[in-house]
This record gives structure tokens, C-alpha cells and sequence, in this order.
């Protein structure tokens, strides 16, 4: 099976989410997230496989990809926990820009989501 069809079965079969265990089953996950979170599949490729370091190197650095809290799509990012994540002083500051976004970051604000 391609990654292609996998990718298409998986957004198919949301049982595959709460089944998946191996790095490998990750990865594809993530992949899925991130282009459905708008990135196209060349950046959401590099993000995934920037997680895949870190997880290895055992960094406890998070990306925004990861957190609940991270509304809108890939060049519009905006922050739903602008207040405890520090990003500015009233909600029209919340938006983030994509090197925030790409950030491996320790943030406050950070609620992990299901990947
Ligand atoms: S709470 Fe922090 S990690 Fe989550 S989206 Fe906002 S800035 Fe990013």
C-alpha cells in the first residue's frame, strides 16, 4: 500500500486513531493531521519527520501543531490560549506567525491534542 492510499484510508477509518502504536503508524498520523490542518505535504512531511527527531532525542519542546489550542490554518494561525501562552494582551494579538508556529517551544499555554 502507498502512503497515498494509507493517508486516504486512514481519514477514511477514524478507528486507526485510537489503534495506532508504532512510530510508524505515527508518522502517517501526523501527516494526516498536519495536511488537514492546511500545511501541504512537503512542510507537513519536514514537520512530522522535526517530531520524529525530537521524540528521538528525547527534547521536551512542543510545536503548535501539537497543542488543542491552535486555531486556523497553515498562514493564519491564531492562538485559543493567547493569554496563558503569553502571545499578547488582548485577543486581536493572537495570531501567530508561521516561526512561531514552527517553533520547537516551551509555551504555557500548551494542551497536547491527540498526536
Ligand atoms: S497555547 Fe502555546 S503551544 Fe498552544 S497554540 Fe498557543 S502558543 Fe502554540
Amino acid at each position: 500500500m502507498t502512503w497515498l492510499e494509507r493517508l486516504k484510508t486512514m481519514e477514511q477509518e477514524t478507528t486507526i486513531l485510537k489503534e495506532s502504536h508504532s512510530i510508524d503508524d505515527l508518522s502517517q498520523l501526523r501527516l494526516t493531521k498536519f495536511t488537514n490542518q492546511g500545511l501541504n505535504l512537503k512542510d507537513a512531511k519536514e514537520v512530522t519527520k522535526r517530531l520524529e527527531l525530537r521524540d528521538i532525542q528525547k527534547d521536551d519542546r512542543i510545536l503548535c501543531y501539537e497543542c488543542n489550542h491552535l486555531k486556523g490554518i497553515a498562514s493564519s494561525w491564531r492562538c485559543g490560549n493567547w493569554r496563558s501562552a503569553e502571545v499578547g494582551i488582548k485577543e486581536s494579538f493572537s495570531g501567530l506567525p508561521n516561526e512561531i508556529v514552527n517553533l520547537l517551544q516551551r509555551c504555557n499555554g500548551f494542551k497536547k491534542g491527540y498526536l
